[in-house]
């Protein structure tokens, strides 16, 4: 962190001397708060200094990025190249968008639920109940009828529950809210699912919104996340510029396809431009600070940025899991989920609690130092006060959606499929006293595998393994390949090319030319996707 580096140049002041140390207080508070500023998306460490100079002059956006003003102090050329970037990133051709530079997310997500109602005035909106607070309140302000569905565990949305409400209201066109990223998971709802499903009920007229807030700039930098950008048939876009990017002033980018918002220009003489926008005066610094982060790390710099981070929020996993937290975090995801700590955690470090859950975004900011302290502190205060232990987590999702990944905490049982072998895994660990939370069974050439999840897993995987089972354990990701020479070599090439250890690798049968594999590595997440085509 360098927190210092702008503080320490010696400047004459102005002001009294009472208030140049109120002043002075203030920024030793700011400085003194950064350091345990872990459970925001928000990013620190920021350097704008070679665009303070614009701070010295009225400049202003007023109106529309695109439209010519008749005030001149403004940033609208860098503005639109900072739009034609986030353009490329999402898949919309050149033409064919429209957006401008907000204020921060929420301003995004009401100008496209805004331009939602304009095109569809008698639409509903869907969005899940793990949605950002604000946009309750927005759909109020605009009038719109709305119904919240239920979300999974994860935070990503119940497509069972979405699909019946979807059936009851078939006469309303549906407009979908969906997150790419929710504020305490950060899952992401599946885009194309939802239009999929859309498709299939004939549903003549939609319209889809993606609250991109601070995923938006995590997922298309990473190899195999899901698409939820204009290829998947989206409407409009909300990204904020001041959570992964970083900005001291709130800004973010609203993007949105260009002839619904024709339908709602209007000419206003008075500044010359056309008031498509939902203020009128802008910030015209906050584009320069887009502008500059793009120009200073790019696509690549991003990239590189966005591993890092994963990498981190795997290190805390990690770093929780040695102190007897389970901590998780969704596919792809920089946000890492914990039982709520003991309260003197909470008093010392600005952390975000919700539903019995806190989280931490290990964003480029955070350092390793950091989270080796928070975990050191949620330790003392655990052995001080036992009986405010966190409580487990929700139980694992499983089947479609999103899984996750690090609380998953699944056993795996391959063994040769015969009757009652299902019951006969129930009675052992009944036997011990343990529950069963989740059990799916597949057979594939006479091998079944019984993937479970139970309440006291450790003491599941040992009871098992004493009643002759051959359990496997944790993150493990289990892999079904040719039982051939060299097979084994090519899938372990895999990890290797994509830079991934391996923790361990086990056979866990051959059976009929078919091999089964369990695997386990620091990057569940990234892992999965690879062995896609194989896993079982
Ligand atoms: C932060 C956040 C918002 C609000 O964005 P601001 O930039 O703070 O206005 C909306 N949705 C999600 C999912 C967020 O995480």
């Amino acid at each position: 962190m360098n927190t210092e580096r702008h503080s320490t140049r010696s400047r004459s002041s102005r002001l009294p001397e009472a208030q140049r140390r109120e002043l002075e207080a203030l920024r030793d508070y700011i400085r003194r708060e950064y350091r345990t500023f872990v459970g925001y998306p928000c990013r620190g460490d920021l350097d704008y200094s070679e665009l303070y100079d614009f701070f010295a002059y009225p400049v202003n956006n007023v109106g529309d990025p695109f439209a010519p003003s008749t005030y001149r102090l403004h940033t609208r050329e860098i503005e639109r190249k900072v739009l034609a970037w986030f353009a490329e990133l999402n898949h919309i051709a050149d033409g064919d968008y429209w957006g401008y530079v907000t204020n921060g997310g929420t301003e995004g997500n009401i100008y496209g639920l805004f331009l939602a109602r304009e095109i569809l005035p008698e639409g509903i909106v869907y969005y899940s109940e793990d949605t950002h607070y604000s946009v309750a309140k927005n759909l109020r302000v605009l009038r719109m009828k709305h119904i919240m569905i239920k979300s999974q565990p994860s935070g990503e949305i119940d497509y069972d529950d979405l699909r019946r409400s979807l059936e009851i209201h078939r006469d309303a066109p549906p407009i979908i809210f969906a997150n790419i990223g929710t504020t305490m998971t950060e899952a992401v709802d599946d885009v194309q699912k939802i239009r999929a499903m859309l498709q299939e009920m004939a549903v003549p007229e939609h319209y889809i919104h993606c609250d991109a807030a601070l995923s938006g700039m995590t997922l298309p930098f990473q190899e195999g996340a899901p698409v939820f950008d204009f290829r998947a048939g989206i409407d409009s876009i909300s990204i904020s510029g001041h959570k992964f990017i970083g900005s001291p002033i709130p800004c973010g980018i609203v993007l949105a396809k260009k002839r619904y918002v024709e339908r709602i220009a209007r000419s206003i003489e008075y500044v010359g431009t056309l008031d498509t926008t939902l203020t009128g005066s802008r910030n015209a610094v906050t584009p320069l600070f887009l502008w500059y982060a793009i120009h200073t790390r790019g696509a690549e710099g991003f990239r590189r940025e966005v591993a890092e981070c994963i990498e981190k929020a795997d290190y805390a996993i990690g770093k929780l899991a040695e102190i007897g937290v389970e901590a998780w975090r969704n596919p792809f995801a920089i946000t890492v989920v914990f039982p709520a700590p003991p309260p003197p955690v909470l008093e010392k470090w600005q952390i975000a609690v919700n539903r019995g859950r806190a989280h931490i975004i290990t964003l480029q900011s955070i350092t390793r130092e950091q989270i080796d302290e928070l975990a050191a502190d949620i330790a003392a205060a655990m052995a001080r006060a036992p009986e405010v232990r966190p409580e487990r987590p929700a139980p694992p999702v499983r089947g479609e959606g999103v899984v996750p990944e690090a609380k998953l905490r699944e056993i795996f049982i391959v063994t040769a499929n015969r009757p009652g072998l299902v019951a006969d895994i129930s009675e052992v660990l009944a036997a011990h006293g343990i529950n069963i939370e989740s059990l799916d069974a597949e057979e594939v050439h006479g091998l079944a595998t019984v993937v479970l999840t139970v309440d006291r897993y450790d003491e599941a995987l040992k009871c098992l393994r004493n009643a002759g089972f051959d359990a496997v354990s944790e993150d493990a990701l289990v892999v079904r390949i040719k039982d051939e020479p060299g097979s084994l070599a090519r899938l372990s090439r895999r990890f290797k090319d994509a830079g991934i250890n391996l923790r361990c690798l086990r056979i866990l049968r051959r059976h009929e030319g078919l091999a089964w594999i369990a695997l386990s590595t620091p990057r569940t997440a990234e892992a999965k996707a690879l062995v896609e085509d194989c896993s079982v």
